[in-house]
This record gives C-alpha cells, sequence and structure tokens, in this order.
C-alpha cells in the first residue's frame, strides 16, 4: 500500500454541491467533520478539517487495518468491478502471492494461479453514528445527537456519498483460504519400471484407484527435460546420478484426472512416499519401487508444480 498522502475526499451536499459538509483522508478513509452543524465560524473550522483530513492522524499512526488493506489502481478496480458486477455471486480474491487480484477463483483458475486469498472490497464509506461521535465529542462535549441543525440532510449526503463510492481498498481475509479445485496432475513412470514391463499393470493400478488416465507419452526424456523435473535437486550430490537414471529408458509421461479437489494430493498418496520401506502396501512405490532412487513412478507435489509439469510435459 502506498503511503504517499492522497488529497482529502471532500464529502458535499447534493443540493448544494458547493458545500462541504466533511472530508475524508484520500488514503485510509478517516473522516474528519468541519462540526459545521453545531458551531458558528464554518469557514475556520473547514480548513481546520480539511488540514486534519491531509495529515491524517490514523495513517501517521500506522493503524493497523491500513497495514493490512492492499490498495489497487483505481483504474485497475474500475476494469474489475465492471467486470465483477455480472458475476452473482462475487468472490473477489488475491493469488496467494498477494499481487494478482480476480473477480473470481474461476478466473484465478484460468490464469494459471493454484491458490487464492479471499478478498472484500471495502469503498471508502462512512458511517453516520461515526460522524456524529466526531462532532459531539471532538466540539461540543456537553452537545447531544439532538443538538444537531439538519441531521437529516447530514444523513443523506452521506448515504449518497457512500452509495457512490467506488474507490477503495480490498481486504485481505488470509483466513479465507480458497484453494482453486485442481482436478488435474502429471505424473511419470519411470526407467526402472518400463524396463521391467511392468507399465500396464501400474496404469490398470492407477486406474482401478479411481484415476483417469487422460493421455500418456512413452519416450526417452532428454538430459535438459530431467534437469528441468529434478531442478530443485541441482544442489544435492544424487542430482547427476538422479538425471543419468531418469534418462535411462524409456518414461510414460501421463496427464492424470481425478474426483477431488486437490488431485496431485491424491495422487501423491496413492503413490507412496519416495522411500518404499515407508510407503503403505497399497501404494504404487509399495509394490513396484526397487531402491530409493529407482522408485518407478514420479507424481506432482503439489498444484503448483502440477500445472508447471503439465504445461511442460504435456501442453508442450
Ligand atoms: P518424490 O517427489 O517422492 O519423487 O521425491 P523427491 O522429489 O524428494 O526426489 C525426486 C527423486 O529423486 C525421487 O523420486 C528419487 O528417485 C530420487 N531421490 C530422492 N532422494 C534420494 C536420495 O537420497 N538418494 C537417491 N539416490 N535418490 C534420491
Amino acid at each position: 500500500m502506498s503511503n504517499e498522502n492522497k488529497p482529502p475526499i471532500e464529502l458535499v451536499k447534493r443540493s448544494e454541491p458547493e458545500k462541504v459538509i466533511l472530508f475524508a483522508c484520500g488514503n485510509c478513509g478517516a473522516v474528519y467533520s468541519p462540526g459545521i452543524y453545531a458551531i458558528s465560524d464554518v469557514e475556520k473550522k473547514l480548513e481546520h478539517a480539511r488540514d486534519a483530513a491531509k495529515n491524517c492522524q490514523a495513517c501517521k499512526s500506522g493503524s493497523k487495518t491500513r497495514d493490512e488493506l492492499i490498495e489497487i489502481e483505481a483504474d485497475f478496480v474500475q476494469k474489475k468491478i465492471a467486470r465483477a458486477s455480472k458475476v452473482s455471486d462475487l468472490e473477489h480474491c488475491f493469488s496467494d502471492s498477494g499481487d494478482a487480484f480476480y473477480c473470481d477463483p474461476v478466473e484465478a483458475e484460468e490464469a494459471g494461479e493454484t491458490g487464492v486469498f479471499g478478498a472484500r472490497f471495502r469503498p471508502y464509506n462512512v458511517t453516520i453514528d461515526s460522524i456524529i461521535d466526531n462532532v459531539i465529542s471532538e466540539h461540543h462535549d456537553e452537545a447531544d445527537v439532538d443538538d444537531l441543525v439538519d441531521l437529516d440532510e447530514l444523513i443523506k449526503a452521506v448515504n449518497i456519498f457512500n452509495a457512490k463510492q467506488t474507490k477503495g481498498s480490498y481486504e485481505m481475509d488470509d483466513k479465507v483460504w480458497q484453494k482453486i479445485p485442481q482436478a488435474r496432475t502429471f505424473a511419470m513412470i519411470k526407467p526402472d519400471a518400463t524396463r521391467r514391463g511392468i507399465e500396464d499393470q501400474m496404469k490398470a493400478d492407477i486406474v482401478e484407484a479411481g484415476f483417469q488416465i487422460v493421455s500418456e507419452d512413452r519416450r526417452v526424456l532428454s538430459r535438459e527435460e530431467a534437469e528441468w523435473l529434478y531442478s530443485e535437486h541441482k544442489e544435492k550430490g544424487h542430482f547427476n546420478d538422479l538425471v543419468d537414471y531418469t534418462v535411462s529408458g524409456e518414461v510414460v509421461l501421463m496427464l492424470i484426472e481425478g474426483k477431488g479437489d486437490n488431485v496431485p494430493a491424491d495422487f501423491r498418496a496413492f503413490m507412496g512416499p519416495t522411500d518404499k520401506s515407508q510407503a503403505a502396501p497399497h501404494t504404487l512405490r509399495a509394490k513396484y519401487a526397487l531402491s530409493l532412487r529407482e522408485n518407478s513412478i514420479h507424481g506432482s507435489d503439489s498444484p503448483r508444480a502440477a500445472i508447471d509439469e503439465i504445461v511442460y510435459f504435456v501442453e508442450r
């Protein structure tokens, strides 16, 4: 969020467009009232309120709420709102990195995101109660709401102001973690298995476990492809041996579909852990792996990896 001061927002009376009623901070929307409904010396008070909104205390004190807000460029927000208004059940969200905004999780999924945070649009709205409190407590300790002149006009003006607000912030609710349903994953039958001619047996197990093999490609990987697949092991001692093994024979590259919302995790569970000695008996690795390295099957280890590997091996 930018810390730069934005000019105060002026709330004006609709019936008298030139008459300023309140000022709100352009950054955080905190309201500063000139208190013109209960006092004299209006011009001076207006100036005072404008200055207060310009040098907003709420912003200066770095209030927590501000830190939790993510502000998006106004024209970007306008476009998003225009599109979002067509969606009946609004569920705005940010990508898990927090730097991309979507009108709903489906849009995020289409853009290749694997996880989003729920977000709520917060226009710079003001509440009449806070204004009244402000007017009374800041300016007239002994005054009461009944002492306010033109209260109905003030309420109307605030409602009109609120209804017109399209600028604002998006508030991330990091408790609402929405996983985009990930119905597909990438898997690969490794060279130790194709060498033994057991891939049909493995594929039958995969299908029997409720997965669908959408497409498959049996071939030898290039060194570059194997290095890409295992790039996170680059620094490890077994990296070269792992690449040598991966290109040592044919593999079967498979696009896998499942029924749940997180098929990469479901397939990993069915595949079993890297080390077959830790694997439950029904898993592919328990049944077929030969060793820690020659463990017969690869499966993407996260929804993000699944998307990357599908794009790299299946959709290229
Ligand atoms: P996976 O996601 O369960 O396949 O496991 P990793 O991503 O940690 O490792 C990738 C592959 O590297 C494994 O499937 C094994 O074939 C191999 N591997 C992992 N750890 C070791 C190790 O300590 N020694 C050897 N030789 N190979 C390993």
